[in-house]
């Protein structure tokens, strides 16, 4: 098979036995049988053709910061849609590929002087991550920035129309789709470049980004922050092997010391399991588990 990919994939990278840990926020987990990144769209859609029609268990990867990948690794083919990042402004929009970081909009919306991405300044995602995510921070919703989206559909080409994404809090349409490209909207108001700069001091004060995590690991809770609760339980320090709660912010999980997907998924059982007991509140993971 690894050739047959290098046939498809001439320009990009085919690679086999690639470690995960290289490409996610996190750190963690195992190999992948074949690693897989195509240079352009055409390699991309060939690509999922030959996976579709073989039947072939695949995983899209963007930026690879809202993943916990197992430590037995992924016996499949990772699409990582790193090379696909272009940014560009058309008349009407602005177009924005998959695998462009979103830093990466964001500096753009700032160079062209345009209001928008300033609170998504950090979030550190790729545009077809954060799409698929429907990623938010303090007044950034990415579904509100978002005109249509092309996307594969089995194998097809499609356009959907923002009411047709179905954003809502942290999901949206492109559970079983591959997002290709976005069409952002232009705004007239100038962009705040302070509060980009503000956002980001904010990131650093109050999240731990000096070590390996995937983000806040639960979804939002109706009435109090999740991280809230657990600080309340006492549970800020709190590990599981090489997996602990963050200190800085126990919303997230970091790797502190060569953490595995066992001791990650162990500490978010016991998590659950505390604040369950105490308010009968059941947590649900935002991070998505990439397993065979
Ligand atoms: C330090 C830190 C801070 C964070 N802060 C925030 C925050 O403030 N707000 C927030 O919302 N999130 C935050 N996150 C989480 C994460 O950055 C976002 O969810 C981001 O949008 C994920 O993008 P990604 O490219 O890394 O996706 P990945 O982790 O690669 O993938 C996430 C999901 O999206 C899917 N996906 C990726 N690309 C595509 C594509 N092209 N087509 C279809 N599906 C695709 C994957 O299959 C997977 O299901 C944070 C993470 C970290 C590590």
């Amino acid at each position: 098979m690894f050739f047959k990919l290098k046939r498809i994939v001439k320009n990009g990278k085919v690679l086999k036995n690639e470690s995960l840990k290289k490409h996610t926020s996190f750190k963690i987990g195992g190999k992948a049988k074949f690693f897989v990144e195509p240079a352009d769209i055409a390699e991309l859609i060939d690509l999922m053709e030959y996976l579709n029609a073989k039947n072939i268990k695949h995983y899209v990867l963007g930026n690879g910061t809202n993943v916990l990948v197992c430590d037995e690794g992924f016996n499949g083919v990772i699409v990582s849609t790193k090379q696909l990042n272009s940014v560009r402004l058309n008349s009407d929009y602005v177009q924005a590929f998959c695998g462009a970081t979103l830093n990466e909009v964001c500096k753009f919306y700032s160079d062209h002087n345009m209001a928008g991405f300033e609170d998504a300044f950090g979030i550190p995602g790729s545009v077809g991550g954060a799409v698929r995510m429907n990623a938010s921070a303090y007044q950034f919703e990415m579904g509100k920035m978002v005109a249509g989206v092309f996307a594969l559909v089995n194998g097809k080409i499609s356009y959907f129309t923002n009411e047709e994404c179905k954003f809502k809090y942290r999901n949206s349409a492109f559970n079983n789709a591959i997002i290709i490209s976005v069409d952002l909207i232009k705004t007239t108001m100038p962009c705040n470049h302070e509060r980009m700069h503000y956002i980001l001091n904010l990131r650093k004060t109050f999240q731990p980004l000096n070590m390996p995590s995937a983000g806040s690991v639960f979804k939002r809770n109706l009435g109090e922050p999740v991280s809230k609760i657990i600080d309340e339980l006492g549970l800020k320090g709190f590990n599981v092997g090489g997996a602990k709660v963050s200190e800085k912010h126990a919303g997230f999980i970091v790797n502190c010391n060569n953490a595995t997907a066992k001791d990650v998924k162990k500490l978010i059982e016991i998590i659950k399991k505390e604040v369950y007991l105490k308010h009968k509140i059941v947590l649900e993971e935002e991070i998505k588990f990439i397993e065979n």
